[in-house]
C-alpha cells in the first residue's frame, strides 16, 4: 500500500471513529498493518478464549463422498446416504449470463434440491445470498440467525450491524460486496454448522463463488474458515495472512485463484468487544483493502 492510500484510509478511518463508529480500535492509524511485502502479522497471543470448536462424536460407519470435492481433513465419517451432483449444481445457471440471473438460477437450484432436508428441521426462510453479483470482495458467515431466518437476508441482526461498521469502515458499502453463508437455512437451535452439514451445503457456496468470482474472500469464524481451507487450525495461526483459494481440498472445483483472510466472526468480536480483537480485526479488514486496491485511485 502506498503513503498515498495508507494515509486517505486512516483519515477514512478516522473520520468513522468521529461519525461513531466503535467498531474501530483507538489509535487506528498506529495499528495498519505492516507496509506491502510483509504478511507474516505477528500478533501477541489474545488473553481470551477462542470460540470451542465443536466436534462430531466419529460415527462408525464408513465414509461416503457427498461430492466431488476432497473431504477435509477435519471432516467426520458421514453418516449419511446422499450423494451431491455438482455437475448438476454447475450446470444449472448455464443458459443465462447475467451474473445476478445465474445466482438466481442457483438458488432456485438450491431450493429445488433442498439439501438442508437432511439436517433442518425448523426454518422460515432459505437465506442464499445478497450484494453485488460482481463483487471484488465476498463475505462468508456460518449460517443465518433468527432475524436473517425471519427476513430471508444474511447478517441483519446484531452481528450483521457490526459487520456493516466493518464493512462501512472499510470505505465500502454493504450493497458493494456480497455475503452469503455456508449454511442457507437457520440450523435448530441456532447450532453451529457441523462438518456433515456443511459438507452437504458446501457445493452450492463453491458455485456462488464461481459466479460471483470474487478477488478476496473474508470467511467470518471457524466454521467457515475451517470449510473452505480444510484446516482445523485455531483463528489465531490462520488469520493476519492471506491464504490461497481454492485449497487443496477444493482444488477440483476448478476455480480462479482468490485470496482468503480468515477473521473472527462479528458474533464473537460482540462477546468479547476487546481493543485487542478489534484491533486484529481491523489488521485483517485493513489487509484486505490494501489487496483490492481499494484506497488506490
Ligand atoms: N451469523 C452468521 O454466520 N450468518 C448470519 O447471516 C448471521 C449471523
Amino acid at each position: 500500500m502506498s503513503d498515498h492510500a495508507r494515509t486517505l484510509l486512516a483519515q477514512h478511518a478516522r473520520t468513522t471513529q468521529l461519525l461513531g463508529v466503535d467498531f474501530l480500535p483507538l489509535g487506528t492509524p498506529p495499528n495498519l498493518p505492516p507496509k506491502s511485502g510483509d504478511h507474516a502479522h505477528h500478533e501477541p497471543e489474545s488473553s481470551l478464549p477462542e470460540p470451542p470448536v465443536r466436534s462430531k462424536p466419529e460415527s462408525t460407519i464408513e465414509p461416503k463422498p457427498l461430492h466431488d470435492f476432497a473431504p477435509t481433513p477435519a471432516a467426520p465419517k458421514v453418516t449419511l446416504d446422499i450423494k451431491i451432483d455438482t455437475a448438476s449444481i454447475r450446470a444449472c445457471h448455464e443458459s443465462v449470463s447475467d451474473p445476478q440471473a445465474k445466482l438466481d438460477a442457483l438458488c432456485g437450484k438450491y431450493t429445488a434440491d433442498a439439501p438442508h432436508a437432511h439436517f433442518n428441521t425448523t426454518f422460515t426462510n432459505i437465506v442464499f445470498g445478497e450484494g453485488n453479483p460482481a463483487a471484488d470482495l465476498m463475505f462468508i458467515g456460518e449460517a443465518p440467525g433468527e432475524q436473517e431466518d425471519q427476513t430471508g437476508r444474511p447478517f441483519v441482526g446484531r452481528a450483521g450491524e457490526l459487520l456493516e461498521k466493518m464493512i462501512v469502515a472499510m470505505g465500502l458499502s454493504r450493497e458493494s460486496v456480497y455475503i452469503a453463508n455456508v449454511l442457507k437455512t437457520r440450523p435448530t437451535n441456532n447450532a453451529t454448522p457441523t462438518q456433515e452439514q456443511a459438507n452437504i451445503c458446501v457445493p452450492y457456496l463453491i458455485e456462488q463463488i464461481r459466479i460471483i468470482n470474487p478477488k478476496v474472500i473474508v470467511t467470518l469464524g471457524l466454521p467457515a474458515t475451517h470449510l473452505l481451507m480444510g484446516s482445523t487450525q485455531p483463528m489465531r495461526a490462520m488469520r493476519g495472512h492471506f491464504h490461497p483459494f481454492p485449497s487443496p481440498a477444493f482444488a477440483s472445483a476448478d476455480l480462479d485463484q482468490i485470496d482468503l483472510m480468515p477473521t473472527y466472526h462479528p458474533a464473537f468480536l460482540l462477546r468479547a468487544y476487546t481493543e485487542d480483537n478489534r484491533r486484529k480485526v481491523w489488521s485483517d479488514l485493513t489487509m484486505v483493502v490494501e489487496r483490492l486496491g481499494l484506497k488506490e485511485s
